[in-house]
């Protein structure tokens, strides 16, 4: 993919940063859960599977890596962050500590439908670890426990990130123009 000579693409983050962030979020959490035996890994489908698989392989301590599939109601503005579970969790988090991961917040409000979704299963802990936050567009006030970079307002793509499906396999995160 010709990402230096494309006018449309910015890169924020070099694939060398996304290793070494990604390695820092690993031992965070595996030192955080060092007690823990049973961490559920919650991958959001489908931006967030590039990040949870990463951040598993830096992870030094026992877990299950499931995945909860999402999609918006159409986009359209009518109904903002309206949300619906295209594919359940395979695995009963009830008594389980769950890390929710995600690829981006933006407005937050993906990740608030998650949270209230995963909070009624009653999971020992609930937290959040999200490899992009993009505050300036926050409409809710979200927990986030783990992040990997806070970037500035702007489409991005790379990393799991899609435009209509195209970048999510680019090793860097760029602006799209
Ligand atoms: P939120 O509900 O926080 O506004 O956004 C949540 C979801 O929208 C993210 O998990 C991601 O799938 C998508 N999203 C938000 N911002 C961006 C962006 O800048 N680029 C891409 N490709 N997707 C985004």
């Amino acid at each position: 993919m010709e990402i230096e000579n494309s006018c449309r693409l910015k890169v924020l983050i070099s694939e060398e940063q996304i290793d070494e962030k990604v390695a820092f979020l690993g031992k965070a959490i595996s030192r955080d859960y060092a007690q823990v035996r049973d961490l559920v890994l919650v991958a959001v489908l489908r931006g967030s599977v590039y990040f949870a698989v990463d951040l598993s392989r830096n992870l030094s301590i026992p877990f299950i890596l499931d995945f909860i599939g999402i999609s918006s109601y159409g986009g359209g503005m009518e109904h903002p962050g309206a949300v619906r579970i295209t594919k359940d969790l395979d695995v009963n988090i009830t008594h389980k500590n769950v890390l929710l991961v995600e690829d981006i917040v933006d407005t937050g409000l993906t990740l608030n439908y998650l949270l209230k979704k995963l909070r009624i299963r009653n999971p020992s802990s609930l937290r959040v670890c999200t490899f992009l936050d993009m505050p300036e567009k926050r409409i809710l006030d979200v927990p986030v426990d783990y992040k990997g970079f806070e970037i500035p307002d702007a489409f991005i793509v790379g990393y799991g990130l899609d435009y209509h499906e195209h970048y999510r396999n680019m090793k860097v995160i760029a602006v799209l123009k």
